[in-house]
């Protein structure tokens, strides 16, 4: 379950008379004699045959992999790696994209083919763009922050009200149409749970002001992909940026790889840095060993 690139420095961080590191598929093990496991999208019911399992980690910040194993033991605490790093980079992913839309960065570069010499005139950030974030968490509050710092309006959506500076906080299903209405960019950082699956439909899209953007960090099952092209053909959306989909790699014959309004990446918003990651579970480890509590745990119940 860890990519075989990490395995060295698994071995290098771990390998001590207390601890082994097994690499699932590359060493034989005793499934009963397993106290850790580490991974990101473990097969269906491959954990539940781990009876001696003590502590889960994941090694990516989404936990939608396990938490829709059916067989997930339930009982067994569950860490998400999170790391500030991580955050910086998805910030960076999103205020690009934002700042290309926003500075109208897609015409130069069709002027430049041209060639032409043409100025346009720029939006304020101040009152004419406006970019909400959906998920005002760990990474998105990230998000958020630094946008307000280029004075953008934002604001955010979340479960509970927040309170992050320069940015309006949306909270819950009744303030969903008020947050969408106002959107000029839409940038979704929300984990994958029954609530957000299919989130991003028709309806969702028709709340957003003609010519509006949307961003998608999350997970591409939010998004109904036909919804999402029909508003893009229709001209309702002025186009989209996405880095996550249903099925990844995305399919070479997929609509969205040729859409002229849509911009694909591949899952790269944010990658763990196998060496934080490392650093991070010898750490959870040895708070689990010493009996202290455990950052980072996720609500099971909840779902992320
Ligand atoms: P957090 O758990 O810290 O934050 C999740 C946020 O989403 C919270 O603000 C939460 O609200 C909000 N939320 C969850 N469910 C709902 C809902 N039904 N309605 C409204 N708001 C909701 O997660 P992170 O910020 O660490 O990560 C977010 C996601 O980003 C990950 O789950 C993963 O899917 C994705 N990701 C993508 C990467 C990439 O490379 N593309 C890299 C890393 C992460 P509240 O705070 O009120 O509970």
């Amino acid at each position: 379950m860890v990519p075989p690139a990490w395995a060295a420095l698994g071995h290098a961080t771990f390998a001590s008379p207390a601890h082994d590191v097994l690499l699932h598929g590359k060493e034989s093990y005793r499934p009963e004699e397993v106290d850790y496991f580490v991974g990101f999208r473990p097969p269906h019911g491959f954990l539940k045959k781990l009876t001696r399992l003590k502590l889960v980690i994941s090694f990516g910040a989404g936990v939608e992999g396990f938490l829709t194993d059916p067989e997930f033991p339930k009982d067994i605490p569950l860490v998400r790696f999170t790391d500030p790093s991580l955050a910086y980079e998805m910030a960076q992913y999103v205020t690009m994209h934002a700042l290309i839309i926003h500075r109208q960065q897609r015409a130069f570069d069709e002027f430049q083919k041209a060639p032409l010499w043409r100025q346009l005139m720029m939006p304020r950030a101040t009152d004419q763009t406006h970019i909400g974030i959906l998920g005002l968490g760990e990474i998105g509050g990230k998000i958020a922050e630094r946008l307000a710092l280029y004075g953008f309006q934002v604001s955010g959506w979340s479960k509970a009200r927040k309170s992050f500076p320069g940015v309006k906080s949306f909270a819950g299903q009744n303030e969903l149409k008020a947050f969408l209405n106002q959107c000029h960019i839409v940038a979704a950082v929300l984990p994958q749970t029954p609530e957000t699956i299919d989130l991003v439909n028709r309806d969702f899209l028709a709340q957003l002001p003609q010519g509006a953007w949307f961003i998608n960090v999350a997970r591409g099952t939010l998004v109904v992909d036909d919804d999402l092209i029909a508003a893009l053909d229709s001209g309702h959306l002025g186009g989209a940026v996405l880095d996550v989909f249903r099925t990844e790699p995305l399919p070479t014959e997929h609509p969205f790889w040729r859409h002229s309004k849509i911009t694909v990446t591949p899952h790269v918003a944010g990658i763990t840095d196998p060496r934080m990651a490392l650093a991070y579970i010898g750490n959870c480890v040895r708070t689990f060993e010493a009996g202290e509590p455990l950052a980072d745990i996720v609500d099971v119940t909840r779902g992320y």
